[in-house]
């Protein structure tokens, strides 16, 4: 039996280390747990990693009031010491901008809680819903829109799964389930296989695409169990990665897309131009370049979700349409992401570019 919490990284970092003067054989943990239960979760921590002022740490702390700190350490691994503008530690590290009130920043900026569709499930669009799988990520990207998500009251949690499955059964039009949260692999290899399996007997249902960073921030989750469970369903799968730069994709994450690719026939890339981390031409071209290498398409590339505490990311439209025609006199067509905003109660995302 498994309860909800037993999936949250909270739950997980509080696993006690092994006593070796227990004689109860020590249970073997997945290498992905085990990374998971050694995230860095203080600031300070990833400052001293990193060679940054320790006043920075400060800040961080104060800052992240709201919305806790997490980075695992194989994320740390690809930022550059010393630089306290790496691109990837700029996305993780709180900064005290996150607490000013500025207008038209709000909890909610894509109309979400009005798209609840009882416990789990969101719909917004004609033929595809998303299932919460959970409100755990593995890592706490400071631009994320669900940041104030009520995570605990919308039932995004494996005892939901039932509610959201029948759900999904009574509605014929639902053609396609997006796994969400929080991030869907977090999530034990046997509860996703079940899920997976629930979702699989709906007969009209006929794709599955989950949408995580899990394969970039933590690349050891791809377990054998997982891709023997994508590979063996019936449903068509898709699988969206989240990856904003290319310093991101290292050749732990390469080898990991790599044996996904085996196994799951599209594999997309959604990232957000965030200012400061690929808010220029050269970042974005070299983000393509890298995905294509991983077998990876660029999908989406996402104006920013105006939530609260993350206007110091945001890049002016114009921009994003000029970056966009960049790309395309240096690009193949199929490597030149959509420029989207997500309008709420509009029946689909807006292309812009
Ligand atoms: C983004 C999103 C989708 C997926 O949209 P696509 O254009 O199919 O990629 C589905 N549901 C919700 C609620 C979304 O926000
Ligand atoms: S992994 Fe995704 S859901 Fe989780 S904090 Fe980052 S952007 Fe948000």
């Amino acid at each position: 039996m498994t309860t909800a919490q037993t999936f949250f990284p909270m739950e997980i970092s509080t696993v006690r280390v092994i006593d070796r003067t227990n004689p109860q054989p020590p249970m073997v943990r997945e290498v992905w747990k085990q990374e998971l239960a050694d995230a860095v979760r203080d600031p300070a921590d990833l400052c001293d990693l990193l060679h940054l002022d320790p006043a920075l740490a400060q800040k961080s702390k104060k800052a992240s009031r709201d919305f806790p700190f997490l980075v695992p350490r194989g994320f740390i691994s690809r930022m550059q010491p010393g630089d306290p503008n790496d691109p990837l530690l700029l996305q993780v590290l709180p900064r005290l901008e996150e607490l000013d009130d500025v207008p038209g920043f709000v909890s909610d900026p894509v109309g979400e809680q009005p798209a609840r569709r009882g416990a789990g499930l969101i719909q917004k669009y004609h033929g595809r819903c998303l299932l919460l799988v959970t409100g755990g990520c593995a890592v706490h990207c400071r631009y994320c829109f669900r940041r104030e998500f009520p995570y605990a009251e919308s039932g995004a949690s494996p005892a939901s799964f039932v509610d959201a499955v029948n759900e999904i059964r009574a509605d014929e039009s639902i053609h396609e389930v997006i796994l969400s949260g929080g991030d869907p692999l977090l999530v034990d290899d046997t509860l996703l296989e079940t899920l997976i399996d629930d979702i699989a007997s709906i007969s009209h249902v006929r794709r599955l695409r989950i949408h995580t960073r899990i394969p970039v921030v933590l690349p050891s989750r791809i377990t054998e169990q997982l891709l023997h469970s994508l590979n063996t369903t019936r449903l068509a799968v898709c699988v969206v990665i989240h990856a904003n730069h290319a310093a991101e994709l290292d050749s732990v994450v390469a080898d990991s897309m790599r044996r996904m690719s085996h196994v799951v026939p599209i594999l997309l890339n959604q990232a957000v131009l965030l200012r400061g981390v690929n808010d220029n031409a050269e970042s974005l071209i070299q983000l393509s370049e890298k995905l294509l290498d991983l077998g990876v398409t660029p999908y989406y590339l996402h104006l920013l979700d105006p939530v609260r505490g993350a206007s110091h990311f945001d890049v002016p439209e114009e921009t994003g349409v000029r970056l966009i025609a960049e790309l395309r006199n240096r690009l193949p067509g199929y490597a030149v992401p959509r420029l989207a905003r997500e309008h709420p109660g509009n029946l689909s995302k807006t292309w812009i570019a």
